[in-house]
């Protein structure tokens, strides 16, 4: 595929689709403190200040999980004095759109968002026949460093907070339920977020106390409903906070990036593996899977040359026996002056043959939006130097 220049400006032969920025009613109010970030207690703590009753509390919560509003003068349920005081004072959701890029063939939607701070984090949307996946992201920028991800390549700038994970679930809630999503050019087949993933930017085990903060909110009928199954956290093998999830009230899924069956090679692309070997991951998985009961899925990114010989599938295959557990291949999405490249199609093929020989699960993940730079942390090194030219700018 053509592509831009190593710096990641678009070349001459860019077939990318276009960065577009986003409609004008976005745009938000900034420094107002946001009704999203508020814990149950905080609401009701904040009403009280108000001189309100507590049942305004689970009003507002359907105003925003319910109604999707995106400001309290829209919240329809309240008695319109209180609007317009929480009008005032908060904004519901604590992130706007910056930018967004819809694939050619309409299944795949990116978003760049901007926080209050004027971060911005990137949320993936991704339509297939029998679901509809939200990917988000659990830091701005990422400490992980792992040496083929966009993210990992500019370093940690600061944590969520448990609002802004939450909001970019219901910013693209409200756009499949309102179908706005059609005026975007997606395809959607339902009004819904059926999946998430934490697979956007950051560790989510670098963020455990907020990732799981709002777990209740995404997981739970009262707020977004999704149902805790079909919520995956993916970890780059952070052993301590593996063996904590086990713990944890809420059966989500948990996917860990492997990339590599020995040490050497895997300290090679996750430099976290130096702190925690392989040996001390899969035994904090075997304490996952023996108390949770729930399989753990192995993703592994396919580097041409690196890590694709077919001997490291048979070792893959080899370290995971045992386990209830799905490999997931991952083609490799280049980032733009990278120094890697994906695996050809055959060679991910025979991989995969190998680590199935020994009795595993194993699947390829489908290749989505590459021709809208969907890998991780992508979209918003483009907007960055998008922001520089006139028509890109955000309004
Ligand atoms: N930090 C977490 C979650 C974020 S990354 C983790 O490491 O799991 C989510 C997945 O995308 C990881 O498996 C990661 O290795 C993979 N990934 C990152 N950059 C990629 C790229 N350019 N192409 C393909 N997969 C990539």
């Amino acid at each position: 595929m053509p592509r831009g220049t190593a710096d990641g400006r678009p070349g001459t032969t860019d077939t990318r689709v276009p960065v577009r920025p986003a409609p004008r009613a976005a745009a938000s109010r900034p420094g107002r403190p946001s009704l999203v970030d508020l814990s149950a207690g905080a609401l009701t703590d904040v009403l009280s200040r108000l001189g309100e009753p507590a049942y305004r509390g689970p009003q507002i919560e359907h105003g925003i999980y319910r109604q999707f509003a995106r400001r309290a003068a829209d919240m329809s349920n309240l008695p319109s004095a209180l609007r317009a005081r929480l009008d005032a004072q908060y904004d519901v959701w604590p992130l706007t759109l910056q930018t967004y890029a819809v694939s050619r063939n309409g299944d795949t939607l990116k978003a760049l968002f901007r926080l209050a701070d004027g971060a911005c984090v990137e949320a993936v949307l991704m339509l297939y026949d029998q679901r509809q996946t939200l990917c988000i992201s659990s830091q701005v920028g990422c400490a992980m460093a792992c040496t083929f991800c966009a993210t990992g390549q500019d370093g940690l700038t600061r944590n969520l907070t448990p609002g802004e994970i939450v909001g970019q679930v219901l910013y693209l809630a409200r756009l499949l339920a309102r179908r706005d999503a059609l005026a975007l050019g997606l395809q959607a087949r339902s009004a819904r977020v059926s999946n998430v993933v934490f697979m956007g930017m950051g560790e989510p085990f670098h963020n455990y106390d907020a990732v799981w903060r709002a777990i209740p909110r995404l997981a739970s009928e009262r707020y977004c409903g999704l149902g805790a199954r079909r919520i995956t956290i993916s970890t780059v093998g952070v052993a301590p906070q593996i063996a904590a999830m086990a713990q944890e009230p809420w059966p989500v899924r948990l996917a860990v990036s492997l990339h590599a069956p020995n040490d050497a090679l895997r300290a090679q692309l996750v430099p976290p593996a130096r702190r925690w070997p392989l040996q001390e991951v899969l035994r904090a998985v075997r304490t996952y899977t023996r108390r949770t009961r729930r399989r753990v899925s192995f993703e592994y990114v396919m580097l041409d040359g690196i890590n694709d010989h077919p001997q490291l599938g048979a070792d893959l295959g080899r370290l995971v026996q045992g386990l209830p557990c799905h490999v997931n291949l991952i083609p490799f999405n280049p980032i733009p002056g990278g120094r890697y490249q994906p695996s050809p199609d055959g060679r991910i093929r025979a991989f995969a043959r190998r680590v199935g020989a020994a009795g595993i699960p194993v699947t390829i993940r489908v290749k989505r939006g590459i021709e809208m730079d969907a890998g991780c942390g992508q979209l918003k090194r483009r907007a960055a130097v998008n922001a520089s030219r006139p028509g890109d700018r955000p309004r």
